[in-house]
């Protein structure tokens, strides 16, 4: 499929230096919450709230617009379904997706993402910042959501 670049500018970073695609191939360390055929699942490591995550798929593309509409669907589904894991184990009240494509929306890593982002009352109307957690809360963290992902 060609590849469609939303905007002038591309954020693609040489092939083989994908962060992402580094998670997916445990190049890079993350904290990978799910993993199946296609897809991957880890914390963001600069989350806006305890719990935000990032869902791939796990092949390579930019933006949305690189992959089909079934592959769209099934992302989508499985953000969907993360996210009542998500907000089950962050005690959340609700959550928000962002997927973001081009530059101009701040697409950071060129490798297509869901962002999976939790949101609690006491947090309403204030500034969405990033928050800071040591290796070990992230640790803890992915944990506590690959746990209520594993219940039947
Ligand atoms: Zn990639």
């Amino acid at each position: 499929m060609n590849s469609v670049r939303v905007g002038r500018k591309s954020v693609t970073p040489a092939a083989g230096q994908c962060v992402f695609c580094g998670i997916v191939e445990r190049r890079q360390p993350s904290n990978i919450v799910y993993e199946d055929e296609n897809h991957i699942a880890f914390l963001d490591i600069a989350p806006f709230s305890e719990g935000h995550l990032l869902v791939c798929p796990k092949k390579h593309g930019e933006t949305i617009w690189e992959m089909d509409e079934s592959e769209i669907g099934e992302l989508f589904m499985l953000a969907s379904r993360i996210s009542r894991a998500v907000v089950s184990a962050v005690h959340a009240d609700g959550f928000r997706f962002v997927q973001n494509n081009g530059e101009a929306a701040n697409q950071v890593v060129a490798h297509v993402h869901v962002h999976v982002i939790p949101v609690k009352f006491a947090d309403r109307g204030r500034f969405m910042d990033r928050k800071k957690f040591t290796s070990e809360e992230l640790t803890e963290i992915a944990s506590r959501i690959k746990n209520e992902l594993n219940r039947p």
